[in-house]
């Protein structure tokens, strides 16, 4: 592993900073501290600062040379509100809210990064370090992007990263285009006419008619859609009635879609609808059709997909690097910025778990679970990869 010298000098400068906003999570558009301490530390280190994009939002901006290609380098800030079961000393000290998905390692990735370039300047360009809001599902990405981030600070390409537990300390996976999935939501009231339940005659059944549109919509996927294009139609929530001896007024199906493209993700909401419509109608009820879609699928660019993995094989070898990584379900909300500018986003190993210090909640150190917590092992080598792909992005011609 090829790790950036001075970087892992100053490792314990970020593992203290990276525990420092792990005691102090904020939840989406409030990351009023976190934002404090990145501004905070870019301008100490003499990096100029413009906040309050996407409300939260920080962007350092880090100059050299005469060159007018940039790069952008994307972090998110936000937590999650879910209760911490660690107890070790840098556990949350906000009960409800925790950094269960290592917002607080990839802000801290990013500032050493920032540090390192802004000291040693060896490239021909602008490097642009983005701290983004609202990762957990408030669309701070796109915020930043409204804000006017591409066309105020004009960027060639943007990258973004994210640890992966379950993936060994010391490697990377990324694979060109879709890497994680659109994600949307979905709720579906029928609405029938409610009776006496020994009198179903008089009623027209929600419950019926919700259950023959669930059935029917496990067909959409299975029938209607491309196999080779893969999705996920999951219906998580049935709501109707409220005692045995009535037949409600209406019933709901709540659930997710996920998919990889937007065709497909076009196709199964339009059938979605269909079926619910003309199954309703078929038992004389009525539907109400909410579908929302929240983030697009995330699409890695071929070309700066290709860039990335040679910079990632500079760094820890070819054999640490898997250029084909699985795609995941789960979505991201840096799917907005590749949509806007080419670019990548990599997962970085945060190893099985054995990293996490004594007083760790016993349960897996998973994404999302309460037991969770960032490898500080990974600062110096994520902020390695943030600036020798800078580097290698702007080398002076
Ligand atoms: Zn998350
Ligand atoms: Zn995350």
């Amino acid at each position: 592993m090829k790790l950036i010298d001075p970087i892992t000098k100053f490792h314990a400068e970020l593992q203290k900073i990276r525990r420092d906003i792990h005691a102090h999570p904020e939840l989406s558009y409030e990351e009023q501290r976190t934002s404090d301490v990145v501004a905070q530390k870019l301008t100490e280190w003499g990096i100029p600062v413009v906040r309050g994009l996407g409300v939260t939002g920080v962007v350092g901006i880090i100059k050299n040379g005469s060159s007018p290609r940039a790069i952008g380098l994307r972090a998110d800030m936000d937590a999650l509100p879910m209760p911490e079961l660690n107890t070790f000393q840098h556990a949350s000290r906000h009960a409800g809210k925790m950094h269960a998905c290592g917002h607080d390692g990839h802000t801290a990735m990013l500032l050493g990064a920032a540090h390192h370039l802004s000291q040693y300047r060896d490239f021909d360009g602008t490097v642009y370090v983005i701290f983004q809001p609202a990762e957990e599902g408030g669309r701070g990405a796109e915020r930043m992007i409204r804000d006017g981030l591409f066309e105020k600070y004009p960027m060639d390409a943007v990258f973004g990263m994210h640890n992966w537990p379950g993936m060994k300390a010391g490697q990377f996976g990324v694979t060109p285009g879709p890497m994680m999935a659109s994600s949307n939501e979905f709720e579906v009231i029928v609405k029938g006419k409610g009776s006496h339940a020994a009198q179903p005659h008089k009623s027209i059944d929600p419950v019926m008619t919700a259950v023959q549109i669930a059935q029917s919509w496990q067909t959409i996927v299975s029938r209607n859609a491309n196999p080779n294009d893969p999705a996920v139609l999951s219906i998580t929530q049935i709501h109707a009635g409220s005692a045995t001896n009535v037949i409600p007024d209406d019933a709901s199906l709540i659930g997710t879609v996920r998919t990889f493209s937007t065709p497909v993700l076009d196709l199964i909401e339009r059938r979605m609808r269909e079926i619910a419509e003309h199954t309703a109608a078929a038992f004389d009820a009525e539907v109400e059709f909410n579908f929302t879609r929240n983030y697009p699928p995330l699409i890695n660019h071929a070309k700066e997909t290709a860039f990335a993995v040679e910079v990632m094989q500079g760094v820890v070898g070819a054999d640490n690097v898997d250029a084909t990584v699985e795609p995941t379900m789960g979505a991201e909300d840096f799917a907005f910025m590749l949509q806007h500018k080419p670019g990548c986003y990599v997962f970085i190993g945060n190893g099985e778990g054995g990293h996490r210090d004594s007083g760790h909640g016993l349960g897996p150190c998973n994404l999302h679970n309460p037991s969770y917590d960032f490898n500080d092992d990974l600062l110096p080598l994520g902020a390695t990869y943030w600036v020798r792909l800078a580097e290698a992005f702007l080398k002076p011609r």
